[in-house]
């Protein structure tokens, strides 16, 4: 691997606590990722795109930049992906999912407020990642209060935007979106100098749709018995479809499936047939969150689907493609990020519904409720999944962590225990 310290002392970072957070992730990865058996070859690529996620991405944004691309620095699934590359921009998600920087955001920020947040927070503040160093701007959103409220404070040290999201898919919520989508355009135009013209938005469209049909076809195939990737490579992919160049991904991304088809096709799976399948639905797993399917797959059993924005969220619902004019296409995609079903919305019965479909599809034995700590809304938003899920007779189990690993031998029996219920 090529030495990057030369760039990271040029981002400003604290190079010392840089590689200390670096070395420890090495061995993480040895024991979750690489001691697996039957991985698909496929797997490489994401394999070398996670080693090369502090250096030779970074090192491709940073000659972006050069080139007069904007480098914007997202939060959340409802910032569309479409208008930053319309407008010549790159869009790169940078929640926080390490326990690393968590002390160091706690220096400032209350500790009871959500792991994805503070990790984010302690990153910037402590200039331990590249991530918080590159993009010209951040983009948050007024979803959760801990979000909103902190954007205020991340806003005192780099540029900042917020995008307003309504609290329901009301008549009023519709044009309120819609309005905070344009007024998103016009940030991105002013930002970069680039008039989006309507050639040049239908490209991004059909480029960023073309990503989600291709994860949409990755998951389809994680439908099979046995299922041909386990899902901490599928979470992976995952996750790794917040930080890679869209075009890449997609292909590699379809490289994969075409090894996993032909091992569907000969009924060859990384378990045994009859494995108790497992869904994991709720928060975000920001990278490099993988605590809880790592506890999953060592219990013998395999997740096969995560309802969550990394994961389905993500790619579910394509954006309606050929619209004539740019006021239309504008409005497709408004109307297609207003399909994300985030708890933040009230009411929220849509995702339930969503999830209900999801155990039928991917034939799921349970259901795993993750929730981030102090994360209130997926919180009391279990108390409907679950009735519902009751309701369908599937067993499911209610997981409240944080990125620690305190707690791994707790959660590891009550996942073992709860396997052992549904086998
Ligand atoms: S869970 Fe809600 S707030 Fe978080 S990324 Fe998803 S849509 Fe955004
Ligand atoms: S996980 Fe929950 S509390 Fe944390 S940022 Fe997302 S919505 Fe907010």
């Amino acid at each position: 691997m090529e030495d990057y310290h030369g760039m990271w002392a040029e981002l400003g970072l604290d190079l010392e606590r840089h590689d200390e957070f670096l070395e420890g992730l090495g061995p993480a990865y040895q024991e979750i990722y690489l001691n697996q058996e039957f991985r698909p070859k496929g797997m490489e690529y994401f394999d070398f795109t996670t080693s090369e996620i502090h250096g030779l991405r970074i090192k491709e944004l940073l000659e972006l930049k050069k080139k007069g691309h904007k480098i914007v620095g997202t939060f959340c699934v409802y910032v569309p992906e479409e208008i930053v590359m319309a407008a010549r921009g790159v869009w790169v998600g940078v929640c926080g999912g390490s326990q690393f920087s968590i002390p160091d955001a706690e220096r400032i920020l209350p500790s009871n407020l959500c792991p994805l947040i503070k990790s984010a927070f302690g990153f910037m503040e402590a200039k331990t990642s590249p991530y918080y160093q590159v993009p010209d701007f951040f983009v948050g959103e007024a979803t959760c209060d801990g979000k909103k409220k902190v954007w205020e404070i991340f806003g005192n040290y780099v540029p900042f935007y917020t995008m307003e999201i309504p609290n329901s898919k009301s008549y009023m919520g519709k044009r309120l979106w819609l309005d905070e989508v344009i007024k998103f355009k016009e940030k991105m135009e002013r930002e970069s100098g680039v008039s989006i013209t309507p050639e040049e938005l239908e490209e991004k469209i059909q480029l960023i749709n073309r990503k989600r049909r291709t994860l949409a076809r990755f998951f389809d195939l994680r439908k099979a018995d046995p299922p041909p990737i386990s899902g901490k490579d599928a979470l992976l992919v995952s996750q790794i479809a917040y930080y890679d160049d869209p075009e890449r991904f997609t292909t590699k991304v379809n490289v994969l499936c075409d090894e996993l088809e032909e091992k569907v096709q000969k009924g060859m799976g990384v378990v045994k047939k009859g494995t108790p399948r497992i869904m994991i639905s709720g928060c975000p797993f920001a990278l490099p969150f993988w605590k809880l399917h790592h506890t999953v797959e060592s219990s013998k059993a395999v997740v096969v689907c995560e309802e969550s924005c990394v994961g389905t969220r993500y790619f579910t619902n394509p954006v309606d493609e050929g619209c004539p004019t740019l006021e239309d296409k504008f409005k497709a995609i408004a109307d297609r990020y207003l399909k994300i079903n985030c708890s933040c919305f009230t009411p929220n019965e849509e995702r339930i519904e969503e999830i209900a479909r999801y155990v039928r599809d991917f034939k799921v034995d349970g259901v795993i409720l993750f929730t981030l700590q102090f994360c209130l809304t997926y919180s009391i938003e279990c108390i409907k999944v679950q009735k519902a899920l009751k309701r369908f007779n599937v067993p499911v189990l209610e997981i409240e962590t944080d990125y620690g690993e305190q707690d791994v031998g707790q959660l590891q029996t009550r996942i073992e225990a709860f396997i052992e219920q549904i086998s």
